[in-house]
This record gives C-alpha cells, structure tokens and sequence, in this order.
C-alpha cells in the first residue's frame, strides 16, 4: 500500500510497515536544556513523558543539560588559548553530570550509569587536552566537543525512563541526520536524513531519546545545527516521521506578544502561523530556533510550545492559518527583538543605476558566511543598509573594502560607514497585510515617544516590518508599540517634583480619579516618582498613591533635582510627563534638557516663562525641536483658563488689543476691602492673619509676583520681554524696605493709611475708583496703582479673586473676561491635572 505524506505529498510506500506499527499516531518531544537543568526537573520531564507514552508513541529530542554547550564552548576555546582553567570548566562540567546521576539513581543502576557518564568525561578531557596541547581548535574539533552535551544528556534521560519502568533507547542523531561538513552551522540534507531517519525508526519499542542539536557528515564526522539548534532536531524528526504534532517543551507557557522581561504586559499567543512563528524567531524570539518552523510547515505538522515548568497551560499551537487566527481582530501578532546590532551602511553617487553591485555586496559576504540580519535599500540607490551581527562587523568591513577597492579609489562608493549599538525591533503579523494604517500607527508612537528611527524595512508579504533604532531605546520601543497594539489601556507615566501643598492637592485628585479614567478614558496615570529636595521615591509600576509619604526615602546618591532627573531620563520610559510643582529656579532650568529628552514638561513654576529671557527662549526652542510637550496654564491665574484662552484667540486669528487684571490675590483683596472703606495697614494685616499673603507681606506689595505674571503675558503674545521691561510700581514705600522687620513694617504702614483714603475719596469725584492691576498694551506692560471707571469689571472683585480681561478685534465692545479664584492648592493642583490629561490625550 502506498501513502502519500500530508505536507511533504513524497510517496513513501516502502515504509508503511513503520506506519502500522506505530498506529498512524506519534508525538515528538523536545526537552531543552532548562527542562532538563537539575535532577528534579529531569524528574518532572519523565513524568511528562511516562504520562503521554501510554496514549501514543513518542520520539524524545534532549538539549544539552542547561549551560553545559556554554561551557563547552568555553572549555574549547580557553583550551585552544593555552589557558589552563579549562580543566577548572572541564570539572565543572564533569560535576553537573554526576550531581544529577547520583540524584536520579541508586544501588546496581547508579554504578552503571556513572560507569557509562564517567566513561563519555573522560573521552572529553582527552580531547580538550588534545586541544590544549596543540594550541589548534578547527570547527570540526569544536563540533566533536560540543556533541558531549546532548549525548550525556540522551543517556542519562533514556536510563532514567527504564528506571521509571518507561522502556528506552538512546539514539545519536549521527545515525537520523545527515549534512554538509560546515561543522559549526551545518547545512542539512533533507532528503538523505528522511530516508535514514525512515529506517532506523521504521520499528522501535520503548521510547528513543535522540541527540538535539549533532549530525554527521556524508563521512560520518560530527557536525552541529548551529546554537539552540534542538529544535530543529525535533522538526526534522516530526517531518520525516509524519507526527501528529512536535512538541516543544521549554520554559515558558509559549510565545508572547512580546518578551515579557522587556514588556511587562506581554500576553501569551495561543494560536501563531507558521510564517509568523519563523518571523517572530528570526528577528530575535528565543522560544524556537527560527530554522525549526520550516520542515513542519512543510510537511503540516502542528509545532506546539509548552513549558515543561508549568505543563497545564496550553502552550502556542503552530500551524497554518487556523480559524481562529483568521478572526483575530488585531493587525499585530507579535514583536520582538534583537540588542546589539551593528549597521553597515555603503552609500555613493557611482551606485546609482549600476547594475550588480548588490550581488557582489551579498555575494562576497555570502561567501564569508557571514549572516545578514536586515536589508534595506531606497529607490534612489544611493545607498544599500545592512544589519549584522556586532562580532562580524569588522570582518564584513574589511571584506567590502576589499571587494570595492576600485569603486572607493574613484570616489564611487563613500568610506563605510559602521553604526554600532544598536536595536532591530520587529513587528510582525500576517493580519498586517493589506491593513492600511498599521505603519502609521506605528510610526506616530515612536515619533511622539523621541525614538529615531534609524533604517526600516517590509516586504512586500507585508507581515514583517522591521526598524533599527537606537539601543538605548529598545525596551522602551517594545513598551510603546506593544501597548498601541495590544492593548487597549495606555499608561503615561508621572514623575513630580516638590511635595507642598499643590503636589499633595494633585497626587489627592489623581487618586480620586485614576479608576475613572482607567475606564472611561483608558488611561492609566502612573505616578513613578516623587522628590523633593532631601527624599524621593521611584517605581515604575507606580507609586502607591494612598501612602506615597512612606515610599518617599532620603536620598543617598542621587542629591538635588538634577540627580532624580539624571533618574527619570536613564529610566527612558515612554510616554512621561515631568510635572514641576516647586517654586525652585533650577528645577525650572532643566526644562529643555527634559523636552529634548523627549519627556513632556507640565508646570506650576512660573521661573521658566518668567525667567530670564536667554532661559525662556531656549525652553521654546527645545519644544520646537522636541515631540514633547510643555504646558504651564497654572503659571497665570493658577486653574483659571488664561493662557489657554489666550492661545486660542491667537490661534483662530483675533487680535488682541490689550490684556488688563488682576493676578495677586492678596492685591485682589486689599483693593477690594479698601473700596469698601477699610484702613490699609488694618487691611494687610486681617490678610496676613487670614494667610492670605506671603510671610512677610511686602513680597505680594512689591507686585513682583504680578509682574511675572503679565511677563508670561507679554512673551505669550509674542513680545521680547525681560521682567525688568515690566514697569511694576511697588506699594512699599521706599523707606520702608530694606531691613526692617516685619512686625515694625505693620506697626509703621498706617502712616501711609490716609493716604489712600484720599487717593479713593478723589478718584469718586470723578466716577473712578482705584485698583492694583496690570495692563500689557502694544508691547508695554504696566503693573500699579490705577484709576478706573466704578463700572469696569475689575472694581467689581470680591474676596481675592483674580480677573484677566481680554480686550481683541472680536470681543471690542464687551471684552473677554476670565475670572475666579487665582490661587489655592486645589484649584492650582486641578490646572496641572488637566495640563497632565491634554498631553495624555495627544500621547496615546
Ligand atoms: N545545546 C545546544 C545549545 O545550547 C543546542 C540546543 O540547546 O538546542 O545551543
Ligand atoms: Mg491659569
């Protein structure tokens, strides 16, 4: 009888015998090197397999035990150095072996197996000794010594299933696969190794546990399938064997969205297609080895991922498009990523329309085997990109200036260019193709994130998009791009500065609200830090905010604002607002190095827009170049929506005439009392007792605390202002300044008390009353005592409440006027909050 095989359609009648003796019905297993790191988990991988033998039949695929090819490799090359330590690694690797013997097994069976273990060592030491003597390490020498890990490995789970009664059978996979003599990376030959595989496994009983990773030349020299390369033994295995399934044991639940070291909310895929599994692992996912997907694709074998860790979760299912991963909604399967990758960059005039020169640029590097990871070429053809491996840069450097030499000599060709240190991400999905909008979306989140994207390149199947960037930036593009994808709460992450009044207010009202806007806004605000000068706390999964005063800690190396900037930039977050609610000058001084950092400014502290002018400007001039944002609407009037306004009037093209207020509260008050006839001195000091003014009152009746207020006005309306352009008359008279206490300074201004009330009783002749307000008209601000008509706005305040009247080409005859409370932690606190939710809505 013939059978035509499901994938490979190769008719293989010869062997239909195996077909019937195994019942159509066969798994293969592939226990990696974690799931085989100690003799417990050997213990847990015989019950895996005692657990499933009894069902169906079952060919075993063993790594190496966990580190043993590592420090195989290393035991070689110290070896090949001279370097005597490699007897030190040699023991070591001797002592892992006979811990777990010696755990796994007892009285007659012990001796036999470490009779046979020890025998296997001791053909290794001789053999690194030979290397050592000889100074000389050929990849086929080091291909024999890393063959010692899967065949210890093999023996020592095959004799642990018969002593667990599961009958068994080492098999070296030099007798299954069959491949070229590349020693190190060898290339397999399909057609050979289905045919010896198809006949040394045509019958069998009891459970073969194969070597992972070793073949053998035509010649039968040992070669090896390149690290991690097991998988890819169990594949071949699956393919040739026609197996229901090939199962991947490992130690994770399977293949994430994203690396969940890297992402923390990286969820499990169930269900990924052949092709994207092959994606997902060649761009850096280290659940599989990327050649492994090939030979079950082909023959249409199902690849599952499990976790030998933790068998009861269902693991990835790989296979071709299944019903369910048709109707995934998302565009996006999964990302990954590969750190430290070196771009090589070859650009000039002399390549524009030349045909050849890639194929002589991936020819001559081909031939050097030297592994290309990314390709990307622009239609002008000035210049081809390519990312290699770091430890093959200057080889691939010296071979291209080799194989140019001419080209380079007239100027054809520039000189290389290398970039090092960088990051490849990989977004990949076969719902990507055809979706319009998946590269914008992607693109826009790395923009607004600051992340420069350095080359990209997707090809025409349309499911791979693949981006160089910046090392530096890798965890933080996986973070943003993971959470625009999959999911569909995004996160801004919070650092403030300052712990007073306002901070408290604010953290008080995130707190209160964060639930809602979780679910109506799907915005999760996380407040990683908080510092004040001497303490400071940081997480970033969020600060608790119900007791943020016990996460707050002195500060041992990170001293003064900078240090927890320094903090905030190496953290490298995406999607971070610096929220500023200090009153200090160097806080506000690190405003441009923040925006250029790409993390977003919200600010109470007014000492950057009304600080000096070079400080202002370069504010400015870093948001011009930054996709970050920088709001300060609490820097006027504190929640009042003064700048705000003010902008939107700009911006939809009125005029604006002039601005008048009142922007001190404590002014507000005073004017307000007196016009109801109050004494001045009894005036200021009921304010001062009411804390309505600063300690010592002559810091709000200088108006110098107004005056930066209509400084940030003017600029904001496109003047050049310094804050000595703002001529700001101050309600301390001259003699009473210098150092005179405070107590003396009320005791003495009641001299002054008669004063205004004249100053009043004149103006009402007149209609007027007088005020403390400010005026900015054609460029020139005025902040003092001033007469006004009894009906204009401003002498109609109550209490301290500020006002800004805005007087444009639109609002002539009735003037725009904002006004309501100016000051106040809540209300202040409010204005930053909303500042903090507008730059949200533009992050995500
Ligand atoms: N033991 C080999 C390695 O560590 C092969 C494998 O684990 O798949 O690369
Ligand atoms: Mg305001």
């Amino acid at each position: 009888m013939n059978y035509i095989l499901a994938g490979g359609g190769r008719l293989f009648g010869l062997f239909s015998h195996f077909n019937e003796s195994i019942g159509g019905s066969m798994k293969i297993y592939k226990f990696g090197g974690t799931s085989l790191g100690s003799a417990v988990r050997i213990k847990k991988v015989a019950d895996i397999i005692a657990g499933a033998v009894n069902d169906e039949k079952l060919v075993v695929v063993v790594s190496a035990i966990h580190r043993v090819t590592d420090l195989l490799l290393e035991a070689a090359t110290k070896a090949c150095g001279g370097d005597g330590s490699c007897r030190t690694i040699l023991d070591e690797i001797d002592q892992i072996h006979i811990a777990v013997v010696e755990e796994l097994f007892s009285g007659v069976r012990l001796g036999d197996v470490i009779a046979a273990i020890r025998s296997d060592l001791s053909d290794l030491h001789n053999i690194v000794q030979g290397v050592f003597l000889l100074r000389e390490l050929s990849e086929k020498s080091m291909a024999v010594v890393l063959s010692f890990g899967e065949r210890l490995s093999a023996r020592i789970v095959s004799c642990y299933l018969e002593e667990r009664l599961v009958a068994s059978f080492s098999l070296d996979a030099r007798e299954l696969i069959v491949t070229d003599a590349n020693y190190a990376d060898a290339l397999v030959d399909t057609l050979a190794s289905e045919l010896q595989i198809k006949k040394r496994l045509a019958s069998f009983d009891g459970v073969p546990v194969v070597t992972g990773f070793i073949a053998a030349a035509p010649d039968g020299t040992i070669t090896t399938l390149g690290r991690g390369g097991s998988d890819y033994t169990a594949s071949i295995l699956g393919a040739a064997l026609s197996a229901s399934e090939i199962w991947i044991w490992t130690d994770v639940d399977g293949f994430f969205s994203a690396d969940p070291k890297r992402v923390r909310d990286a969820r499990i895929l169930p269900y990924v297609s052949y092709s994207e599994a092959m994606e997902l692992s060649h761009a850096g996912a280290r659940v599989l080895h990327p050649l492994a997907v090939q030979p079950a694709m082909k023959a249409g074998i199902p690849l599952l991922i499990k976790n030998s860790f933790n068998p009861e979760a269902a693991g990835t299912r790989i296979e071709h498009s299944t019903p369910l991963e048709r109707s995934r909604t998302l565009p996006v399967t999964g990302l990954s990523s590969i750190n430290n990758i070196v771009l090589l960059n070859m650009s000039g005039s002399g390549m524009v329309g030349v045909p050849g020169i890639a194929s002589r640029l991936f020819s001559c590097l081909a031939r050097h085997r030297i592994n290309i990871i990314f390709i990307s070429q622009a239609s002008s053809e000035q210049s081809i990109t390519l990312a290699i491996n770091p430890s093959q840069a200057a080889k691939a450097k010296n071979i291209l200036e080799e194989i140019f030499v001419r080209e380079m000599e007239f100027r054809q060709i520039d000189p290389l260019v290398i970039r090092r240190n960088l990051a490849m991400v990989a977004v990949v999905g076969n719902n990507m193709s055809g979706h319009p909008g998946v590269s914008a979306q992607l693109f826009e989140t790395l923009g607004k994130n600051g992340i420069n994207v350095i080359a990209v390149a997707q090809g025409a199947n349309e499911m791979n998009i693949s981006l160089v960037i910046d090392g530096h930036d890798e965890n933080k593009a996986l973070n943003c791009i993971h959470e625009s994808f999959f999911l569909s709460q995004r996160k801004v992450h919070l650092f403030i500065a300052g712990t007073g009044t306002i901070a408290k207010s604010l953290i008080g009202q995130i707190s209160a609200h964060r639930i809602n806007l979780q679910k109506d806004n799907d915005l999760d605000l996380v407040v990683c830090g908080m510092a004040n000068t001497g303490k400071m706390a940081l997480n970033d999964n969020g600060i608790d905010l119900q007791h943020w005063q016990e996460a707050l800690v002195p500060r041992v190396d990170h001293h003064g604002i900078e240090g927890y900037i320094e903090l905030i930039r190496a953290r490298n977050l995406h999607n971070t607002i610096f929220v500023d609610c200090t009153a200090s000058a160097s806080v506000a001084e690190s405003y441009p190095g923040l925006l250029l950092a790409n993390i977003s400014v919200v600010t109470a502290n007014k000492l950057g827009m009304a600080g000096t002018w070079p400080l202002y400007r370069s504010i400015r001039e870093a948001q011009r170049k930054s996709n970050a944002r920088f709001l300060y609407e609490t820097n006027v009037g504190a929640g009042l929506p003064i700048i705000n306004t003010l902008n939107d009037l700009k911006n939809s093209g009125d005029k604006i005439i002039s601005i008048e207020g009142v922007l001190s509260g404590t002014l507000s008050f005073i004017f307000n009392e007196l016009r109801k006839g109050g004494r001045f001195s009894e005036i200021v000091r009921r304010a001062r007792e009411a804390g309505y003014t600063e300690p010592d009152p002559r810091d709000d009746l200088s108006g110098a605390d107004f005056a930066r207020k209509f400084l940030i006005l003017g600029r904001e309306l496109g003047f050049t202002l310094e804050y000595s352009d703002v001529a700001c008359e101050s309600l301390v008279p001259e003699e009473y300044r210098g150092e005179m206490g405070v107590p003396e300074f009320l005791d003495r201004l009641s001299t002054i008390d008669g004063w205004y009330a004249d100053e009043i009783e004149k103006a009402g002749k007149e209609g007027m009353t007088i005020a403390y307000a400010g005026e900015i008209r054609e460029g020139v601000a005025t902040i003092g005592l001033k007469r006004l008509p009894v009906a204009s706005p401003i002498a109609g305040l109550n209490g301290s409440e500020n006002m800004v009247v805005f007087t444009t080409e639109r609002y002539l005859a009735t003037p725009l006027v904002v006004r309501g409370p100016g000051a106040g932690g809540e209300v202040t606190a409010g204005g930053v909050f909303a500042d903090i939710l507008r730059i949200a809505s533009y992050l995500i």
